[in-house]
């Protein structure tokens, strides 16, 4: 069997909201001294998503209409099984990967942007906000504001923005509104640019940009595509799907891998498989790849800290580098983040999810492979996922178990092709 697929009909009716079964209690956010930003929420996010922020329900009903745009835009999406790749490899495990590149943006983050974009728009909102790394949320967000009928106004990372200027084209073919940040639109962003114009920027301080822009318009709302509760519980339709699907096959993976950059992929992916794992019913081990250029989880200290660099969200406790470091720009670019979402942090601190770093030649080799071997050409963020999924295939090699290996498939690499170019002409130092 090549391909796992589940009908429409199977498409997940809930979410599944983890902090109804974490081992110990998640920390929660906090306010610094000024106490401004835990008040500032409610002009930041519509009531909806912040019920489901604090929420402790362990399910939460998709509303119909998520569901119904989610059909349309082709989930559940499939799992695929990567036998040119095993072949290739002369393993005994065996390599699923399941497919969100396959999504109309190319990558997971369509997920979560027509949950919130839905719910905004339930709230009474006409505008979104929001900031992009890579281009992926800023593109999906795009599409869904498109959908669901809003505006949208996109801060991308300025040296996304010159490596990348295809997911530009994308975001305007969605009608999004697309600005290089650090930006003259925002009070944070003139700051920075004072003190230097060419400014690679962050997605730290996109993330202080849009949320500066929402929260001095009445009828916007700012989104966040990572690292958030909510993000994560919107993602969950991945790993529901995924357990379905191996179900039919009757199978469980014994490894899951996913790349992390604020958490979600991973998240949304692993959390219904962690559930079965804190109950005794599933052994599975969960590992989660990180840039060696921004290796959060395996050297970060896990503390409180804010999610922007300009420091207007509120504390939270995660593992972060810092919130004023300022990642290199790799090609990785949906990876360059400080800190990660509290509830994966919380379960790499408890040792139920282990950090693993890759660097940018291994994954561009990784990469490499794998479209060599399945034709697919995955996107740098998503070639780490691969490149830990090799390594743990190659130690089944030399101790003959078959272990099922799931990759969460976080997106395709056809609008990262300058990257996959530069590895080829031989140009990457890292
Ligand atoms: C954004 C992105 C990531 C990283 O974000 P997470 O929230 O950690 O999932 C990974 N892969 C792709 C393809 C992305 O677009």
């Amino acid at each position: 069997m090549y391909k796992i697929t589940l009908s429409e009909k199977e498409t997940p009716k809930k979410w599944y909201n983890i902090a109804a079964d974490l081992p110990v209690e998640l920390p929660p956010s906090t306010q610094t001294e000024e106490g401004h930003q835990i008040d500032n929420l409610p002009k930041l996010f519509s009531k909806y998503v912040l019920q489901q922020e604090m929420s402790t329900e362990r399910w939460i009903d998709i509303p119909k209409e998520v569901r119904k745009v989610y059909k349309q835009i082709g989930r559940p999406s499939a799992l695929f099984r990567a036998t040119g790749l095993e072949k290739y490899l002369d393993t005994p495990a065996k390599i699923y990967y399941k497919r969100e590149d396959q999504s109309p943006v190319g990558s997971h983050k369509l997920n979560t942007a027509i949950a919130q974009a839905y719910y905004a728009k339930k709230a009474g909102a006409e505008r979104l906000t929001t900031e992009t790394g890579a281009g992926q949320w800023g593109s999906a967000l795009s599409l869904a504001c498109s959908l669901l009928g809003l505006d949208c106004t996109v801060y991308m990372v300025n040296v996304s923005f010159k490596q990348k200027p295809y997911r530009k084209t994308v975001m305007h073919l969605y009608d999004g509104e697309v600005l290089p940040s650090p930006s003259n639109r925002t009070e944070f962003g003139r700051k920075i640019l004072a003190e230097d114009p060419n400014h690679p920027g962050s997605l730290g301080i996109a993330i202080s940009e849009a949320m500066e822009d929402a929260f001095n318009d009445d009828s916007a709302f700012y989104t966040l595509g990572s690292v958030l509760n909510h993000v994560l519980l919107h993602q969950t339709v991945i790993g529901l799907e995924a357990q379905k699907q191996f179900a039919k096959i009757d199978e469980k993976p014994d490894i899951l891998v996913g790349c992390v950059g604020g958490g979600s992929n991973f998240g949304g992916a692993a959390f219904p498989f962690m559930k079965d794992k804190l109950s005794g019913d599933l052994d599975c081990q969960f590992l989660a790849a990180e840039p060696a250029s921004c290796p959060t989880l395996t050297q970060g200290e896990y503390k409180y800290d804010y999610g922007d660099t300009a420091g207007l969200t509120p504390l939270m406790k995660m593992y972060t580098l810092g919130h004023e470091f300022v990642p290199p720009s790799v090609h990785a670019g949906g990876l360059r983040y400080h800190g990660m979402a509290p509830l994966v942090a919380l379960l790499v601190n408890q040792g139920l999810v282990e950090g693993r770093t890759v660097n940018q030649t291994e994954l561009f080799q990784a990469g490499k492979l794998f479209a060599n071997t399945e034709g697919v050409i995955p996107a740098p963020e998503t070639c780490h996922a691969i490149k830990v999924a090799i390594d743990e295939a190659n130690k089944c090699k030399k101790t003959g178990e078959e272990k099922n290996i799931m990759i969460t498939f976080s997106g395709h690499g056809l609008l990262d092709l300058q990257g996959y170019d530069d590895f080829i002409e031989g140009h990457l130092t890292q």
